[in-house]
Protein backbone atom coordinates (compact mmCIF):
# COMPACT_ATOMS: atom_id res chain seq x y z
CA UNK A 1 0.00 0.00 0.00
CA UNK A 2 2.85 2.44 0.83
CA UNK A 3 4.64 1.44 -2.02
CA UNK A 4 1.13 2.47 -4.44
CA UNK A 5 1.21 5.47 -2.59
CA UNK A 6 5.15 6.49 -2.92
CA UNK A 7 4.65 5.19 -7.39
CA UNK A 8 1.43 7.50 -7.37
CA UNK A 9 3.62 10.75 -5.85
CA UNK A 10 6.69 9.96 -7.89
CA UNK A 11 4.17 9.65 -11.50
CA UNK A 12 4.80 12.83 -13.67
CA UNK A 13 2.22 14.96 -13.63
CA UNK A 14 -0.04 14.58 -17.08
CA UNK A 15 0.80 17.03 -19.73
CA UNK A 16 -2.33 18.86 -20.57
CA UNK A 17 -1.80 19.80 -24.73
CA UNK A 18 -4.23 22.14 -26.33
CA UNK A 19 -2.98 22.93 -29.97
CA UNK A 20 -6.13 25.46 -30.17
CA UNK A 21 -5.35 27.54 -27.25
CA UNK A 22 -2.20 29.52 -26.96
CA UNK A 23 -2.92 31.94 -24.18
CA UNK A 24 0.32 33.74 -22.74
CA UNK A 25 -0.23 33.79 -18.80
CA UNK A 26 -0.82 37.56 -17.85
CA UNK A 27 -1.62 38.70 -21.15
CA UNK A 28 -5.58 38.13 -21.48
CA UNK A 29 -8.20 39.22 -18.48
CA UNK A 30 -11.64 38.01 -18.45
CA UNK A 31 -14.83 40.31 -18.42
CA UNK A 32 -16.32 40.10 -14.72
CA UNK A 33 -19.70 40.75 -16.72
CA UNK A 34 -19.89 38.75 -19.84
CA UNK A 35 -16.95 36.71 -19.64
CA UNK A 36 -14.96 37.83 -22.55
CA UNK A 37 -11.83 36.78 -22.86
CA UNK A 38 -9.68 40.12 -24.04
CA UNK A 39 -6.01 40.77 -24.82
CA UNK A 40 -4.54 43.19 -21.62
CA UNK A 41 -2.68 45.16 -24.17
CA UNK A 42 -5.97 46.10 -26.25
CA UNK A 43 -7.98 46.92 -23.29
CA UNK A 44 -5.73 49.79 -21.99
CA UNK A 45 -5.88 51.38 -25.50
CA UNK A 46 -9.90 51.01 -24.48
CA UNK A 47 -9.86 53.01 -21.53
CA UNK A 48 -10.22 49.69 -20.06
CA UNK A 49 -13.70 49.04 -21.33
CA UNK A 50 -14.72 45.61 -22.00
CA UNK A 51 -15.18 45.74 -25.97
CA UNK A 52 -18.15 43.65 -26.26
CA UNK A 53 -20.48 44.49 -22.99
CA UNK A 54 -19.10 48.43 -22.28
CA UNK A 55 -18.10 46.87 -18.54
CA UNK A 56 -15.75 49.43 -16.71
CA UNK A 57 -12.89 47.75 -15.18
CA UNK A 58 -11.89 49.65 -12.50
CA UNK A 59 -8.83 51.69 -12.82
CA UNK A 60 -5.47 51.90 -10.50
CA UNK A 61 -5.20 55.86 -9.68
CA UNK A 62 -2.06 56.00 -11.75
CA UNK A 63 -3.85 54.61 -15.16
CA UNK A 64 -6.90 57.00 -14.21
CA UNK A 65 -4.63 60.02 -14.07
CA UNK A 66 -3.14 59.28 -17.49
CA UNK A 67 -6.64 58.75 -18.70
CA UNK A 68 -7.46 61.91 -17.59
CA UNK A 69 -4.45 64.39 -17.43
CA UNK A 70 -2.85 65.97 -19.92
CA UNK A 71 0.72 64.28 -20.70
CA UNK A 72 3.17 65.28 -17.95
CA UNK A 73 1.46 67.72 -16.36
CA UNK A 74 0.16 66.09 -13.30
CA UNK A 75 1.99 67.47 -9.53
CA UNK A 76 1.51 65.43 -6.49
CA UNK A 77 0.98 68.19 -3.56
CA UNK A 78 3.59 66.66 -0.50
CA UNK A 79 2.08 65.31 2.22
CA UNK A 80 3.81 64.69 5.33
CA UNK A 81 1.49 62.96 7.51
CA UNK A 82 0.93 59.75 8.67
CA UNK A 83 -1.61 57.41 9.19
CA UNK A 84 -2.62 56.68 13.19
CA UNK A 85 -3.47 53.77 14.70
CA UNK A 86 -5.88 55.02 17.55
CA UNK A 87 -7.55 52.01 18.24
CA UNK A 88 -4.37 49.73 18.15
CA UNK A 89 -5.47 47.20 15.63
CA UNK A 90 -3.29 44.40 15.29
CA UNK A 91 -1.58 44.09 12.28
CA UNK A 92 -2.73 47.58 10.59
CA UNK A 93 0.40 49.17 10.06
CA UNK A 94 1.96 46.74 8.76
CA UNK A 95 -0.91 45.91 6.25
CA UNK A 96 -0.69 49.71 5.37
CA UNK A 97 3.10 49.37 5.18
CA UNK A 98 2.93 46.30 2.37
CA UNK A 99 0.04 48.40 0.54
CA UNK A 100 2.07 51.43 -0.01
CA UNK A 101 4.99 48.81 -1.42
CA UNK A 102 3.06 47.01 -3.46
CA UNK A 103 0.61 50.69 -5.11
CA UNK A 104 3.42 52.96 -4.82
CA UNK A 105 1.07 55.65 -2.99
CA UNK A 106 1.06 56.01 0.49
CA UNK A 107 -2.63 56.46 0.97
CA UNK A 108 -5.91 55.60 -0.84
CA UNK A 109 -6.01 58.95 -2.52
CA UNK A 110 -3.60 60.66 -4.87
CA UNK A 111 -3.69 64.26 -4.98
CA UNK A 112 -2.45 67.29 -6.94
CA UNK A 113 -2.94 69.40 -9.43
CA UNK A 114 -2.51 68.86 -13.82
CA UNK A 115 -4.30 70.09 -16.69
CA UNK A 116 -7.16 68.71 -18.76
CA UNK A 117 -7.17 70.17 -22.18
CA UNK A 118 -4.88 72.78 -21.01
CA UNK A 119 -6.71 73.68 -18.39
CA UNK A 120 -4.99 73.86 -14.82
CA UNK A 121 -7.26 71.82 -11.95
CA UNK A 122 -6.68 70.42 -8.72
CA UNK A 123 -7.49 66.83 -8.85
CA UNK A 124 -7.76 64.25 -6.41
CA UNK A 125 -8.10 60.23 -7.72
CA UNK A 126 -9.09 57.83 -5.10
CA UNK A 127 -7.44 53.93 -5.51
CA UNK A 128 -10.04 50.81 -4.37
CA UNK A 129 -6.27 48.98 -4.96
CA UNK A 130 -5.86 50.23 -1.42
CA UNK A 131 -8.01 49.01 1.59
CA UNK A 132 -11.00 49.43 -1.03
CA UNK A 133 -10.13 53.21 -1.19
CA UNK A 134 -11.42 53.76 2.27
CA UNK A 135 -11.25 57.33 4.23
CA UNK A 136 -9.28 57.42 7.42
CA UNK A 137 -7.82 60.49 8.90
CA UNK A 138 -4.90 60.96 6.01
CA UNK A 139 -7.26 60.58 3.46
CA UNK A 140 -9.78 63.20 4.44
CA UNK A 141 -7.01 65.58 5.70
CA UNK A 142 -5.70 65.17 1.96
CA UNK A 143 -9.01 65.89 0.73
CA UNK A 144 -9.39 68.68 2.81
CA UNK A 145 -5.81 69.89 2.30
CA UNK A 146 -6.63 69.90 -1.91
CA UNK A 147 -10.14 71.63 -1.93
CA UNK A 148 -8.14 74.48 0.61
CA UNK A 149 -5.30 74.40 -2.03
CA UNK A 150 -8.22 74.73 -5.12
CA UNK A 151 -9.35 77.91 -3.22
CA UNK A 152 -6.06 79.43 -2.32
CA UNK A 153 -4.81 78.52 -5.65
CA UNK A 154 -8.32 79.91 -7.56
CA UNK A 155 -8.56 76.35 -9.70
CA UNK A 156 -11.78 73.87 -10.18
CA UNK A 157 -11.26 70.94 -8.29
CA UNK A 158 -12.29 67.47 -9.33
CA UNK A 159 -12.91 64.12 -7.33
CA UNK A 160 -12.71 60.87 -8.66
CA UNK A 161 -14.52 58.01 -5.74
CA UNK A 162 -13.95 54.81 -5.67
CA UNK A 163 -14.30 53.53 -2.09
CA UNK A 164 -15.90 50.76 0.44
CA UNK A 165 -16.90 54.31 3.16
CA UNK A 166 -15.02 55.14 5.85
CA UNK A 167 -12.02 53.36 7.37
CA UNK A 168 -12.95 51.01 10.08
CA UNK A 169 -9.65 50.23 11.17
CA UNK A 170 -9.70 54.47 12.74
CA UNK A 171 -12.79 53.97 14.21
CA UNK A 172 -14.81 57.22 15.00
CA UNK A 173 -11.60 59.15 13.43
CA UNK A 174 -12.80 58.20 10.23
CA UNK A 175 -16.61 59.01 10.89
CA UNK A 176 -14.82 62.31 11.44
CA UNK A 177 -13.59 62.65 8.02
CA UNK A 178 -17.24 62.96 6.99
CA UNK A 179 -18.06 66.38 8.83
CA UNK A 180 -14.06 67.56 8.03
CA UNK A 181 -14.35 67.23 4.20
CA UNK A 182 -18.27 68.51 4.26
CA UNK A 183 -17.32 71.79 6.04
CA UNK A 184 -14.49 72.16 3.09
CA UNK A 185 -16.94 71.39 0.07
CA UNK A 186 -18.75 74.59 2.44
CA UNK A 187 -15.66 76.71 2.24
CA UNK A 188 -15.42 75.75 -1.79
CA UNK A 189 -19.16 77.21 -2.47
CA UNK A 190 -18.61 80.08 -0.49
CA UNK A 191 -15.59 80.74 -2.63
CA UNK A 192 -17.56 80.43 -5.89
CA UNK A 193 -14.88 77.16 -6.62
CA UNK A 194 -16.53 74.90 -8.91
CA UNK A 195 -16.25 71.01 -7.67
CA UNK A 196 -16.87 68.49 -10.11
CA UNK A 197 -17.19 65.11 -8.80
CA UNK A 198 -16.88 61.50 -10.59
CA UNK A 199 -18.47 58.43 -9.18
CA UNK A 200 -16.86 54.97 -10.39
CA UNK A 201 -17.60 51.77 -9.02
CA UNK A 202 -17.95 51.01 -6.33
CA UNK A 203 -18.85 54.19 -3.89
CA UNK A 204 -19.95 53.56 -0.98
CA UNK A 205 -20.48 54.39 2.80
CA UNK A 206 -18.88 57.52 4.70
CA UNK A 207 -17.62 59.25 1.25
CA UNK A 208 -20.74 58.78 -0.36
CA UNK A 209 -22.54 60.35 2.82
CA UNK A 210 -19.87 63.28 2.56
CA UNK A 211 -17.69 64.97 -0.27
CA UNK A 212 -18.79 62.60 -3.23
CA UNK A 213 -22.21 63.65 -3.39
CA UNK A 214 -22.27 67.53 -2.35
CA UNK A 215 -21.00 68.30 -5.44
CA UNK A 216 -21.70 71.47 -8.14
CA UNK A 217 -21.24 68.70 -10.69
CA UNK A 218 -21.66 64.73 -10.02
CA UNK A 219 -21.02 62.69 -12.70
CA UNK A 220 -21.05 58.45 -12.74
CA UNK A 221 -19.45 55.55 -14.69
CA UNK A 222 -21.33 53.62 -16.39
CA UNK A 223 -22.85 50.59 -14.41
CA UNK A 224 -20.78 52.21 -11.13
CA UNK A 225 -22.50 51.15 -7.58
CA UNK A 226 -23.11 53.51 -5.52
CA UNK A 227 -24.65 53.59 -2.41
CA UNK A 228 -24.50 54.37 1.21
CA UNK A 229 -24.93 50.60 3.03
CA UNK A 230 -24.81 47.50 0.91
CA UNK A 231 -28.06 46.26 -0.31
CA UNK A 232 -27.94 42.65 1.41
CA UNK A 233 -27.80 44.76 4.88
CA UNK A 234 -30.46 47.34 3.74
CA UNK A 235 -32.46 44.53 3.05
CA UNK A 236 -32.09 42.70 6.16
CA UNK A 237 -33.11 46.56 8.28
CA UNK A 238 -36.27 47.28 6.36
CA UNK A 239 -37.62 43.42 5.70
CA UNK A 240 -38.40 44.72 2.28
CA UNK A 241 -37.35 43.81 -2.05
CA UNK A 242 -35.36 46.61 -3.54
CA UNK A 243 -36.30 47.87 -6.78
CA UNK A 244 -34.26 46.15 -9.26
CA UNK A 245 -30.92 47.61 -10.38
CA UNK A 246 -30.92 49.59 -7.23
CA UNK A 247 -27.65 51.53 -6.76
CA UNK A 248 -26.73 51.06 -10.20
CA UNK A 249 -25.22 54.40 -11.67
CA UNK A 250 -27.91 54.40 -13.52
CA UNK A 251 -30.69 53.75 -11.07
CA UNK A 252 -29.06 57.33 -8.93
CA UNK A 253 -29.41 59.04 -12.61
CA UNK A 254 -33.40 58.29 -12.80
CA UNK A 255 -33.40 59.56 -9.29
CA UNK A 256 -31.79 62.64 -9.17
CA UNK A 257 -28.77 61.54 -7.51
CA UNK A 258 -26.11 61.90 -10.71
CA UNK A 259 -26.33 64.62 -13.04
CA UNK A 260 -25.19 62.26 -16.09
CA UNK A 261 -23.45 59.51 -17.15
CA UNK A 262 -20.32 59.60 -18.47
CA UNK A 263 -18.34 56.81 -20.69
CA UNK A 264 -14.72 56.14 -19.79
CA UNK A 265 -13.48 57.45 -23.06
CA UNK A 266 -15.63 60.49 -23.31
CA UNK A 267 -14.36 61.27 -19.59
CA UNK A 268 -11.62 63.47 -20.17
CA UNK A 269 -13.96 66.01 -23.19
CA UNK A 270 -17.09 65.81 -20.83
CA UNK A 271 -14.77 67.51 -17.79
CA UNK A 272 -12.90 69.94 -20.56
CA UNK A 273 -16.19 70.91 -21.49
CA UNK A 274 -17.38 71.26 -18.11
CA UNK A 275 -14.29 73.50 -16.97
CA UNK A 276 -14.28 75.69 -20.11
CA UNK A 277 -18.24 76.28 -19.68
CA UNK A 278 -17.81 78.15 -16.40
CA UNK A 279 -14.44 79.50 -17.07
ZN1 LIG B 1 -17.65 42.28 -21.11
Amino acid sequence: MIIDKLKKRSMPKPQIKDSKIDIPVGKWVKCNKCGEIIYKEFLHENYSICPICNYHFRLSNRRRIWQTIDENTFEPFEFNIDTVNPLKIKEYETKLKNLRKINGIDEAVVCGTGRINGDKVVICVMDGNFLMGSMGTVVGEMITYSMEKAIELKLPIIIFSVSGGARMQEGIMSLMQMAKTTAAVTKLNEAGILYISVLTDPTYGGVTASFASIADVILAEPGALIGFAGPRVIKQTIGQELPEGFQTAEFQLEHGFVDEIVDRSQMKETLSRILKFHK
